[in-house]
């Protein structure tokens, strides 16, 4: 039974790397019929928020993948002293009376002393015999339990990662960590370790910033003789100088639910995160969810950190993304159908302001889907459609190639008398526009352009028939006559 679970510590927002660990271990289990475990790493009362918590599930409701089963640590303190407990029981695990605050191991200057000086157990506290750690215990005195690592063994302690490879420590540098803190809650590697325990989970995939903690886990295994998981460890996520993505040092693009509100699909950037750190056999880049389940493996991850290529500071909007991350998007956006593209597009022109009908937004989408990256972009691709009156813009422009003001004042006046009299269609449009660009005596792109230009206010726009087809006979009057009065 392969069992994965996505831990995350509701002590901050849903960061991409996390994203991208929650993703990995779905893919994993989707590929192999396994089972995802979403469990909140909830202990730390201190650190926790409710804002936290809600920003996790909004990211992870986004990325719309689901999960099968879902608990909470905190829920779950009982669990996690009865397995402390079974380890104490063995003599695996001592009671430290040490006050928390004179523990040498936990203070910043020893850290800073050097590795030779780590400190490795508090002095007179491995000893106590049962009868004393008891007789202390029972008076009332608190104590944090400690795992007691064996020293001067012959074996070191090892495990096999799927990603790093065989990893092996000496237990000699490894210190007794705690299991329960003094005021009894569980640290972290406790109360992980007798959750993987008892939701039997397969396989531990997380970022490599646990990857020394391992050890610890495989002793706490041990001790509780549980079989340790595999262990798979997957590369940090990096800036482009390689320091380590963080919200305070890179700001929003470390965050999921910035690309939700720029406007990248779920999929598209579910496809992104896979490509930081792992790839197929054969190199594919743009993939469906359903590619990515086809072809998933440990394997195919690799040990370097992957870089995400933002540019910082971002003198564009754009720059704030991985270009391969807006390519990728791109491409998604084009594999979808017209309905569904537009359906993702109208809460987006909705949330700017503007009512417009969900008919109109199918008409409207095949014009701009080729030509756009992100959602965000219609607001700036179709503007025109949504506007009343258009923002002012540079009569200049009305002015065709090789052409002057009067030509420009010509081609609208005769565009109006024709478009009066002609079906908006985009035959009979293309037909009647190129008979009367012939009658002008000029060229069909000299007569499109002061149209295109007046209706769309610019000359990068849509192709014209379907434009003015879905703007309509009025609205496409209406602003003809507003550019031919800029030329007066
Ligand atoms: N709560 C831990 C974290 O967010 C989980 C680590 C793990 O997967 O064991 O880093």
């Amino acid at each position: 039974m392969l069992r994965v679970r996505f831990a995350p510590s509701p002590t901050g927002f849903l960061h991409v790397g996390s994203a991208r660990t929650f993703i990995f271990n779905w893919l994993y289990a989707r590929r192999n019929g396994g089972t995802v475990v979403l469990r909140l790493d909830d202990t730390d009362v201190e650190r926790n928020t409710d804002a936290s918590v809600n920003s996790i599930f909004e990211g992870l409701r986004w990325l719309d993948l689901g999960w099968d089963e879902e608990y909470k640590q905190s829920e779950r303190l009982a669990l996690h002293r009865q397995i402390a407990d079974a380890i104490f029981q063995k003599g695996l695990a001592y009671r430290d009376f040490t006050p928390a605050h004179t523990t040498a191991g936990q203070s910043k200057d020893t850290e800073k002393s050097g590795a030779n000086q780590t400190w490795l157990f508090n002095p007179g506290m491995r000893e106590l015999s049962r009868a004393e750690s008891d007789r202390r215990a029972a008076a009332g005195e608190s104590f944090a339990l400690r795992f007691r690592v064996p020293r001067g063994a012959s074996e070191p302690v090892r495990f096999n990662d799927a990603v790093y490879g065989e990893q092996i420590k000496s237990a000699d540098d490894i210190e007794d960590f705690a299991l329960l803190r003094s005021d009894g809650m569980p640290t972290y590697h406790l109360a992980s370790c007798a959750d993987d325990i008892d939701l039997r989970i397969s396989h531990i995939i997380r970022g490599q910033d646990h990857l020394s903690n391992t050890y610890k886990h495989v002793l706490i295994f041990e001790g509780a003789a549980a079989i340790p998981p595999q262990f798979a460890h997957l590369p940090l996520l990096v800036a482009p100088d390689g320091s380590k993505l963080s919200k305070r040092r890179h700001g929003p693009v470390v965050s999921v639910t910035t690309y939700r509100d720029a406007g990248f699909l779920p999929e598209a950037f579910i496809n992104f995160l896979c490509l930081l750190g792992w790839s197929p056999k054969d190199d594919r880049e743009n993939m469906t969810r359903q590619e990515l389940v086809d072809v998933f493996s440990l394997e195919g991850i690799n040990r370097a950190n992957a870089v995400i290529n933002f540019k910082e500071p971002a003198a564009t909007p754009d720059e704030t993304f991985d270009p391969k991350a807006l390519w990728l998007n791109a491409e998604h956006i084009r594999g979808l159908s017209v309905d569904a593209l537009s359906a993702r597009l109208l809460p987006v022109v909705h949330a700017a302001g503007f009512s417009i009908t969900p008919e109109r937004m199918q008409a409207i989408t095949p014009l701009i889907r080729e030509r756009i990256k992100l959602l965000r972009d219609v607001l700036t691709a179709a503007d025109f459609f949504f506007v009343d009156q258009l923002p002012p813009y540079d009569p200049a422009e009305l002015i065709p190639q090789k052409g002057d003001a009067a030509m420009a004042l010509k081609v609208l006046t005769r565009a109006k008398e024709v478009l009066a009299q002609t079906e908006f269609k985009h035959d009979p449009l293309d037909q009647a526009l190129r008979t009367a660009a012939q009658e002008l005596g000029i060229k069909a792109g000299q007569m499109f352009q002061p149209i295109r230009v007046a209706v769309c206010g610019r000359k990068n726009a849509p192709p014209l028939f379907e434009t003015l087809q879905v703007l309509g006979r009025e609205t496409t009057l209406a602003r003809i006559d507003q550019a031919a009065a800029k030329l007066h």
